[in-house]
């Protein structure tokens, strides 16, 4: 690959991989993807796609830098939170001074079922670094209407979940959760706590799975719902196969984005 030209010089080990190769690497930096929250999953999985040459990045969030962001948000410091900084200029910053190739789209804003479609847009993938499964929902109910890939995952405590989501080809969301939980019972980092490490882990494993729907191979996605827990050593792999009762992927019920 001596001939590559330092702009793909920098994408040399990625290539590689067999897996992905010149071809690959070219079509994830066709590529966009828009990632929903950049906290504890979203800020991790921002830098290794900008890391590996995503072609456009939309990120979204609405919150600012605060000091107990620090210890599991990857792109964030001392100073951010000091300056009580929008995630979303903090990362753009960032994100451009890791790779000034990739387009950083910052919008501070929350994703709802106004705006989930003006936010997407033309984005190949949207990935879920959400907090709240009400959030998820209204993605899940997108993705499957316009037939748009998306990697759902969670963390809380030391116990993390992820599943991706390819329309028409695996489960999505509703044929595995019937419905988002009551709030009361949805704990979040704030009450549970979370544990910084297996944060990152589960961002990078979406960044995976990013990586293999943004270079062309959806075919190397597994159509399951991974469980962790990071502090008992345990995986469990559940089987997500595509519910013929789904009211949404099955029936056409889009009742979160409609709500
Ligand atoms: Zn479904």
């Amino acid at each position: 690959m001596s001939e590559l030209n330092d702009n793909m010089q920098r994408y040399h080990r990625q290539m590689a991989f067999g897996e992905i190769g010149l071809t690959g690497q070219r079509t994830i930096q066709a590529s966009s993807a828009i990632i929903v929250g950049v906290g504890g999953l979203g800020s991790w999985i921002a830098e290794l796609l900008v890391r590996s040459g995503v072609g456009r990045l939309i990120i979204t969030d609405n919150d600012k830098v605060d000091i107990t962001n620090i210890h599991r948000q990857g792109l964030y410091d001392q100073s951010h939170a000091d300056a009580a900084e929008p995630k979303v200029t903090a990362a753009a910053r960032r994100l451009a001074e890791i790779n000034p190739a990739v387009t950083i789209e910052p919008r501070q804003l929350r994703l709802d079922a106004g705006n989930i479609a003006e936010l997407v847009g033309r984005a190949n993938l949207i990935i879920d670094g959400t907090d709240n499964f009400h959030t998820r929902f209204i993605i899940n109910d997108y993705a499957v209407k316009h037939s748009l890939p998306w990697i759902f995952a969670g963390v809380v405590s030391a116990e993390a979940q992820i599943m991706s989501v390819i329309p028409g080809q695996t489960a999505c969301l509703r044929c595995v959760f019937d419905a988002p939980p009551p709030p009361c019972s949805d704990p979040t980092c704030r009450q549970a706590g979370v544990l910084g490490p297996a944060v990152a882990t589960i961002a990078s494993m979406q960044a995976i799975e990013a990586v293999k729907i943004l270079s062309g191979r959806s075919d190397a996605i597994s159509p399951v719902l991974t469980k962790f827990n990071f502090w008992a050593n345990t995986i469990q792999r559940i089987s997500a196969t595509k519910s013929p009762d789904c009211p949404c992927c099955a029936a056409g019920h889009f009742d979160y984005l409609n709500a």
